[in-house]
Parts: C-alpha cells; sequence; structure tokens
C-alpha cells in the first residue's frame, strides 16, 4: 500500500509549499491549479465573513468569523465547481 501523503522530486510556486520561508518539494497528490484556484476565492471569503461576523473581541468573535470564513470558502468552491461542471458539459 502506498502512503497516503509522500513528496515528489518537483517543486512550485504555490504558497503551500512555501513553509517557514523555505520551499519544500510538492506533495505527490499536490495540485498546483487547484491551489491557485481555490486561493482566488480566500477574498471574497474574507469579505464574506467580515461583514457576518461583527469584531468584538479576539476569543469569541475569533472562532465565529472562522467558521464564518470556512462556510464561505465552501460555497463559493460550490459554485465554481457547478460553473466548471456546466462549462464541461456544454
Ligand atoms: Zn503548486
Amino acid at each position: 500500500m502506498e502512503p497516503l501523503f509522500s513528496l515528489c522530486e518537483e517543486f512550485c510556486d504555490c504558497r503551500e509549499t512555501l513553509v517557514s520561508g523555505v520551499r519544500q518539494q510538492k506533495a505527490r497528490f499536490h495540485d498546483c491549479d487547484y491551489c491557485r484556484a481555490r486561493n482566488a476565492l480566500i477574498p471574497q471569503a474574507e469579505a464574506q465573513a467580515n461583514r457576518a461576523v461583527p469584531r468584538v473581541s479576539a476569543g469569541a468573535s475569533a472562532s465565529a468569523w472562522t467558521r464564518a470564513f470556512s462556510i464561505a470558502m465552501d460555497e463559493l468552491a460550490r459554485a465554481a465547481a457547478q460553473r466548471l461542471v456546466i462549462a464541461v458539459s456544454r
């Protein structure tokens, strides 16, 4: 059985492969296109979370903000995937 996580000999310029300022080898299943598409959704998800969760204090509002951000990312990714399916099926 192959390990779920292994490294290949390739490097890329994705943020995910930069750890503490040191470029790491790509994981075996790393997908640069997926990372770029997902990262493109982050600013919109941040804006949605900022609108949904007022900044009251660092504690409770931080966890609520993280939850709102995660929900926004899921919704945006789902919508992007649906657009991709529609485009491919035409
Ligand atoms: Zn990459």
